[in-house]
């Protein structure tokens, strides 16, 4: 996500790698040069010279640039792309309702029969506790943005007007909308955007390696935030936190799985506190973990639950706002008190979106994707923690099919290298020039491949990481 804009330079640096490989020209890839979008999260879009990577075909765990270049696509897409890239039944099923029914809303008690179907199948695949609605939303942040209103109205419903405040975690991210990037805890979503709003609040990111005390335990870190999270809530008067909110292994913020014992105790203090808990999946679900869901894995009971992205492996854009029986009950009583229930996108619901979505959900079980990511999981994460010695790694981490790399001096999360040195972007370049795409943020850099990745797929995976590690301990070795 976030690249300070001098990393724009380091970009163009890919472009000159591309150019001995003969896959660029003065052009930029392809003859692109600059583009007219104003592009997502992207750094140096007001240059005339960003030279974007034009991704044009996928393939399994591939995709090709507009110039054939093959790339290992270890993000799948934006962590979504589960499935790989040319799944024909996920084709098939889009191109079906495509033919029957392209188009029809879910408002007024009218609706479509994949939005009933999906809905019903979700929340069966849900199993950590018992959900009772699915409310769908075309992405991640629409769906944490309803989570915020749904709460709101449930808490009005209870006639508890003052119980509107959210916690949210540093380093969290929740998605760009106003509410949804009110709630992520990075700070370059707020800046200049007159955010957070006054109703969020941000408590430890629970990043043992770097936050920890000396000595301090993993499970004695926990505890601290637990402790931390309630004096929270104490100061600003429990009668006005309405919700807490998670991932259950945190992703945009650099892959940060949670320590020992930290769900069981920070799930104690909310509880404590009637606060209800709102369990992000959006990169969680699905597999990634070894587990359906981030929940199966962390034992959380949440309240409400965020997903999209892989719900339909990213062919079509869904998200769904699960909601417990609980809440849903009193949501349902207040509307009917109201005489509606008023919030709804147009595409909520889409029914070419659901029957992708279904058609995943049912390719998820039918290939047991969990028993594949159990099994394929260790050689991913034991292969690419094996590079933790290298003197320039401060800390490899990740579970399942998502891993994160952090670089830093001497080992330390207190030594990172100089920012313009920007050593995370030329690793990423590096991939980049061997035909592999990775996610760089700053001295971060993040995977969570296809979940259809196989094991010839993780060594080759395994391979151009060790290169492009090899070419950056060089050049660190030279600015130093
Ligand atoms: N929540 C999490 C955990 C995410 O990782 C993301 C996107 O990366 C979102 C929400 C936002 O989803 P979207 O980009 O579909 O709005």
């Amino acid at each position: 996500l976030l690249q300070a804009p001098f990393l724009a330079k380091f970009y163009c640096t890919e472009a000159s790698l591309q150019k001995e490989d003969s896959t660029a020209d003065s052009q930029g890839v392809g003859g692109y040069k600059g583009h007219d979008m104003l592009a997502p999260f992207t750094a140096g879009w007001q240059s005339t010279d960003v030279n974007p990577l034009v991704i044009e075909k996928s393939e399994g765990s591939y995709v090709y640039d507009i110039n054939g270049k093959k790339y290992l696509d270890t993000l799948a897409g934006l962590w979504c792309t589960a499935l790989g890239g040319n799944e024909p039944k996920l084709v098939a099923a889009a191109t079906a309702q495509l033919n029957k029914l392209p188009f029809y809303h879910s408002f007024w008690n009218r609706t479509t029969k994949p939005s009933l179907d999906l809905a019903k199948d979700l929340l069966e695949t849900f199993t950590a506790t018992k959900m009772a609605k699915a409310f769908f939303t075309n992405s991640g942040s629409e769906a944490n943005d309803t989570q915020v209103k749904l709460v709101w109205y449930y808490n009005n419903a209870l006639g508890r007007p003052d119980k509107k405040k959210f916690i949210a975690r540093t380093k969290s991210y929740h998605g760009s909308t106003l509410i949804a990037a009110s709630l992520s805890g990075l700070p370059a979503l707020h800046q200049k955007f007159d955010l957070p709003a006054p109703f969020v609040l941000h408590t430890d990111c629970p990043h043992y390696w770097r936050y920890h005390l000396p000595g301090e335990t993993e499970k004695e870190f926990a505890t601290r935030l637990a402790n931390n999270l309630e004096n929270l809530i104490l100061k600003e008067g429990p009668e006005t936190i309405a919700a807490f909110i998670a991932e259950p292994v945190m992703g945009a913020g650099g892959v940060i799985p949670p320590p020992a014992t930290y769900f069981e105790k920070v799930q104690a203090v909310v509880k404590k506190y009637d606060i209800l808990f709102i369990a992000d999946e959006v990169i969680c679900a699905f597999g990634r973990l070894g587990t359906m869901f981030g929940c199966d894995k962390y034992n959380i009971k949440p309240d409400l639950v965020s997903v999209a992205k892989a719900l339909s492996s990213a062919y079509m854009p869904i998200g769904a706002a699960m909601v417990s029986p609980e809440v849903s009950d009193v949501i349902y009583s207040q509307s009917n008190k109201l005489g509606t229930f008023s919030h709804g996108f147009t595409y909520s619901g889409h029914p070419v979106s659901c029957a992708v979505a279904i058609e995943a959900l049912k390719l998820y079980k039918e290939r047991n994707i969990t028993e594949h990511v159990k099994q394929i999981a260790p050689k991913f994460q034991d292969g690419l923690k094996a590079f933790s010695d290298s003197p320039i790694i401060g800390e490899i981490r990740g579970t399942g099919l998502i891993l994160g790399t952090e670089f830093t001096d001497n080992k330390s999360p207190n030594d990172p290298f100089p920012p313009e040195w920007g050593i995370g972007a030329y690793f990423g370049a590096q991939c980049e020039k061997h035909g592999m795409l990775v996610r760089v943020a700053g001295d971060n850099i993040m995977m969570s491949p296809p979940i259809i990745i196989t094991p010839e797929e993780v060594d080759e995976l395994i391979f151009k990481y060790g290169k492009a590690l090899k070419a950056t301990e060089e050049r660190v070795n030279e600015l130093k």
